[in-house]
Protein backbone atom coordinates (compact mmCIF):
# COMPACT_ATOMS: atom_id res chain seq x y z
CA UNK A 1 0.00 0.00 0.00
CA UNK A 2 1.74 3.19 -1.22
CA UNK A 3 -0.19 6.32 0.90
CA UNK A 4 0.37 10.28 1.02
CA UNK A 5 -0.90 11.76 3.61
CA UNK A 6 -2.32 15.14 3.49
CA UNK A 7 -2.85 17.96 6.05
CA UNK A 8 -1.92 21.39 7.40
CA UNK A 9 1.05 21.78 10.41
CA UNK A 10 -0.04 19.96 13.33
CA UNK A 11 -3.16 17.88 11.78
CA UNK A 12 -2.11 14.73 13.29
CA UNK A 13 -0.11 13.30 10.17
CA UNK A 14 2.81 12.29 12.20
CA UNK A 15 0.84 10.43 14.41
CA UNK A 16 -1.61 8.88 11.85
CA UNK A 17 1.79 7.84 10.16
CA UNK A 18 3.39 6.06 13.08
CA UNK A 19 -0.28 4.32 13.48
CA UNK A 20 -0.77 3.26 9.77
CA UNK A 21 3.12 2.11 9.71
CA UNK A 22 2.64 -0.22 12.61
CA UNK A 23 -0.34 -1.35 11.07
CA UNK A 24 0.32 -2.04 7.65
CA UNK A 25 4.30 -2.77 7.92
CA UNK A 26 5.34 0.35 5.11
CA UNK A 27 8.22 2.49 5.31
CA UNK A 28 7.58 5.84 6.68
CA UNK A 29 8.97 8.74 4.67
CA UNK A 30 8.75 11.88 6.66
CA UNK A 31 10.60 14.99 4.70
CA UNK A 32 10.23 17.17 8.12
CA UNK A 33 12.13 14.17 10.01
CA UNK A 34 14.71 13.54 7.14
CA UNK A 35 15.81 17.43 7.12
CA UNK A 36 15.62 17.82 11.00
CA UNK A 37 17.97 15.06 10.87
CA UNK A 38 20.22 16.96 8.48
CA UNK A 39 20.19 19.88 10.48
CA UNK A 40 21.03 18.48 13.55
CA UNK A 41 24.11 16.25 11.45
CA UNK A 42 24.91 19.72 10.57
CA UNK A 43 25.14 18.18 6.76
CA UNK A 44 25.42 20.85 3.91
CA UNK A 45 21.70 19.86 3.39
CA UNK A 46 20.96 20.83 7.13
CA UNK A 47 22.83 24.28 6.56
CA UNK A 48 20.82 25.00 3.90
CA UNK A 49 17.40 23.42 4.83
CA UNK A 50 17.70 25.24 8.42
CA UNK A 51 17.20 29.01 7.43
CA UNK A 52 13.64 28.07 5.63
CA UNK A 53 11.96 25.71 8.18
CA UNK A 54 13.08 27.76 11.34
CA UNK A 55 11.16 30.41 9.64
CA UNK A 56 8.65 28.57 8.56
CA UNK A 57 8.52 28.47 5.09
CA UNK A 58 9.10 25.33 2.64
CA UNK A 59 12.67 23.79 1.50
CA UNK A 60 12.92 24.80 -2.30
CA UNK A 61 11.45 21.83 -4.21
CA UNK A 62 14.29 20.81 -5.93
CA UNK A 63 15.76 19.98 -2.64
CA UNK A 64 13.15 18.07 -1.39
CA UNK A 65 12.11 16.24 -4.64
CA UNK A 66 15.69 15.03 -4.78
CA UNK A 67 15.44 13.83 -1.18
CA UNK A 68 11.90 11.80 -1.88
CA UNK A 69 13.42 10.62 -4.77
CA UNK A 70 17.13 8.78 -3.14
CA UNK A 71 14.43 7.13 -0.34
CA UNK A 72 12.12 6.01 -3.11
CA UNK A 73 14.81 3.49 -4.10
CA UNK A 74 15.47 2.09 -0.63
CA UNK A 75 14.35 -1.71 -0.47
CA UNK A 76 12.28 -1.40 2.39
CA UNK A 77 9.64 0.82 0.16
CA UNK A 78 9.16 -2.28 -1.69
CA UNK A 79 6.85 -3.34 0.52
CA UNK A 80 4.30 0.03 0.14
CA UNK A 81 5.29 3.64 2.22
CA UNK A 82 3.51 6.65 3.52
CA UNK A 83 5.05 10.28 2.59
CA UNK A 84 3.80 12.01 5.38
CA UNK A 85 5.08 15.49 4.74
CA UNK A 86 5.35 15.11 0.97
CA UNK A 87 4.53 16.66 -1.49
CA UNK A 88 3.21 19.95 -0.57
CA UNK A 89 3.59 21.84 -3.81
CA UNK A 90 2.22 20.94 -7.05
CA UNK A 91 5.72 20.92 -8.32
CA UNK A 92 6.17 18.39 -5.90
CA UNK A 93 3.11 15.90 -6.30
CA UNK A 94 3.81 15.92 -10.24
CA UNK A 95 7.38 15.27 -9.95
CA UNK A 96 6.48 12.32 -7.62
CA UNK A 97 3.93 11.24 -9.95
CA UNK A 98 6.38 11.00 -12.36
CA UNK A 99 9.30 9.17 -10.34
CA UNK A 100 6.69 6.62 -9.37
CA UNK A 101 5.64 5.92 -13.09
CA UNK A 102 8.96 5.61 -13.84
CA UNK A 103 9.61 3.10 -10.34
CA UNK A 104 6.59 1.30 -11.57
CA UNK A 105 4.66 2.04 -8.61
CA UNK A 106 1.30 3.65 -7.73
CA UNK A 107 -0.47 5.68 -5.44
CA UNK A 108 -3.13 3.79 -3.71
CA UNK A 109 -4.71 6.89 -1.55
CA UNK A 110 -3.80 10.53 -0.72
CA UNK A 111 -5.36 10.52 2.48
CA UNK A 112 -6.50 14.62 3.70
CA UNK A 113 -6.30 15.04 7.78
CA UNK A 114 -8.70 18.13 7.44
CA UNK A 115 -8.64 20.17 11.22
CA UNK A 116 -9.62 23.78 11.91
CA UNK A 117 -6.89 26.29 11.68
CA UNK A 118 -7.51 27.53 15.13
CA UNK A 119 -7.30 24.44 16.50
CA UNK A 120 -3.84 23.81 15.17
CA UNK A 121 -2.81 26.91 16.74
CA UNK A 122 -3.37 25.53 19.92
CA UNK A 123 -2.48 22.11 18.93
CA UNK A 124 1.38 22.99 17.70
CA UNK A 125 2.13 25.65 20.25
CA UNK A 126 1.18 23.00 23.11
CA UNK A 127 3.12 20.24 21.26
CA UNK A 128 6.21 18.84 22.70
CA UNK A 129 8.05 15.91 21.54
CA UNK A 130 10.20 12.92 23.29
CA UNK A 131 14.28 13.72 22.86
CA UNK A 132 14.86 9.79 23.48
CA UNK A 133 11.79 8.12 21.14
CA UNK A 134 9.98 10.88 18.77
CA UNK A 135 6.94 10.91 21.09
CA UNK A 136 4.82 13.16 20.15
CA UNK A 137 3.17 14.50 23.72
CA UNK A 138 1.94 18.26 24.45
CA UNK A 139 2.65 20.70 27.29
CA UNK A 140 1.38 18.65 30.00
CA UNK A 141 3.69 15.80 29.57
CA UNK A 142 6.38 16.62 32.39
CA UNK A 143 8.39 13.45 30.44
CA UNK A 144 7.86 11.22 27.88
CA UNK A 145 4.85 8.48 28.92
CA UNK A 146 6.36 6.14 26.32
CA UNK A 147 9.84 6.02 27.59
CA UNK A 148 10.40 8.49 30.05
CA UNK A 149 12.47 10.23 27.85
CA UNK A 150 13.12 14.69 28.22
CA UNK A 151 10.57 16.73 26.21
CA UNK A 152 11.16 19.37 23.61
CA UNK A 153 9.29 22.16 22.21
CA UNK A 154 9.97 22.32 18.14
CA UNK A 155 11.67 25.38 16.97
CA UNK A 156 8.95 25.94 14.33
CA UNK A 157 6.32 25.28 17.03
CA UNK A 158 7.00 29.08 18.57
CA UNK A 159 3.57 30.67 17.53
CA UNK A 160 5.05 33.24 15.19
CA UNK A 161 5.97 30.38 13.01
CA UNK A 162 3.44 28.88 13.57
CA UNK A 163 1.33 30.84 12.09
CA UNK A 164 3.42 31.43 8.88
CA UNK A 165 3.52 27.05 8.58
CA UNK A 166 0.01 28.21 8.26
CA UNK A 167 -0.36 30.46 5.56
CA UNK A 168 1.90 28.55 3.59
CA UNK A 169 -0.20 25.42 3.83
CA UNK A 170 -2.96 27.69 2.23
CA UNK A 171 -1.56 29.33 -0.20
CA UNK A 172 1.11 26.23 -1.25
CA UNK A 173 -0.32 22.60 -0.44
CA UNK A 174 -4.48 23.27 0.12
CA UNK A 175 -4.81 23.13 -3.35
CA UNK A 176 -3.12 19.39 -3.44
CA UNK A 177 -6.33 18.49 -1.74
CA UNK A 178 -8.11 19.22 -5.56
CA UNK A 179 -5.29 17.74 -7.18
CA UNK A 180 -5.59 14.26 -5.74
CA UNK A 181 -9.34 14.73 -5.42
CA UNK A 182 -8.81 15.09 -9.54
CA UNK A 183 -7.21 12.16 -9.78
CA UNK A 184 -10.17 10.19 -7.56
CA UNK A 185 -7.17 9.49 -5.02
CA UNK A 186 -8.32 11.57 -2.54
CA UNK A 187 -10.12 10.43 1.19
CA UNK A 188 -10.96 13.35 3.41
CA UNK A 189 -11.07 12.19 6.98
CA UNK A 190 -12.11 15.04 10.01
CA UNK A 191 -8.89 15.54 12.40
CA UNK A 192 -10.70 17.10 14.73
CA UNK A 193 -11.79 14.05 16.95
CA UNK A 194 -9.08 11.63 19.48
CA UNK A 195 -6.43 10.02 17.80
CA UNK A 196 -8.03 6.67 17.46
CA UNK A 197 -11.58 7.64 15.96
CA UNK A 198 -9.34 9.50 13.34
CA UNK A 199 -6.94 6.23 12.62
CA UNK A 200 -10.44 4.12 12.77
CA UNK A 201 -11.72 6.48 9.55
CA UNK A 202 -8.64 6.22 7.86
CA UNK A 203 -8.45 2.37 8.07
CA UNK A 204 -12.11 2.33 7.15
CA UNK A 205 -11.46 4.53 4.13
CA UNK A 206 -8.33 2.44 3.27
CA UNK A 207 -10.22 -0.89 2.85
P1 LIG B 1 7.05 18.91 9.08
O1 LIG B 1 7.75 18.13 10.12
O2 LIG B 1 6.45 18.05 8.01
O3 LIG B 1 6.05 19.89 9.66
O4 LIG B 1 8.17 19.80 8.33
C1 LIG B 1 8.93 20.76 9.03
C2 LIG B 1 9.54 21.75 8.06
O5 LIG B 1 10.39 21.07 7.13
C3 LIG B 1 8.54 22.49 7.18
O6 LIG B 1 7.98 23.64 7.82
C4 LIG B 1 9.43 22.88 6.00
O7 LIG B 1 10.28 23.96 6.31
C5 LIG B 1 10.30 21.63 5.83
N1 LIG B 1 9.65 20.63 4.94
C6 LIG B 1 9.20 19.40 5.27
N2 LIG B 1 8.68 18.77 4.20
C7 LIG B 1 8.78 19.63 3.17
C8 LIG B 1 8.39 19.58 1.80
N3 LIG B 1 7.77 18.51 1.28
N4 LIG B 1 8.67 20.67 1.03
C9 LIG B 1 9.30 21.76 1.52
N5 LIG B 1 9.68 21.88 2.80
C10 LIG B 1 9.43 20.83 3.63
Amino acid sequence: MNIVLLGAPGAGKGTQAAKLVAEYDIAHISTGDILRAAVKAGTPLGLEAKQYMDAGELVPDSVVIGLVKERLQEKDTDKGFILDGFPRTTTQAVALSSELSELGRDIDAAIAVIVDPEAIVKRLTARRLCKACGYIGNADDATCPQCSGEMYQRDDDKPETVRNRLDVYEQATAPLIDYYRGSDLLVEVDGDRPVDEVFAAIKKALK
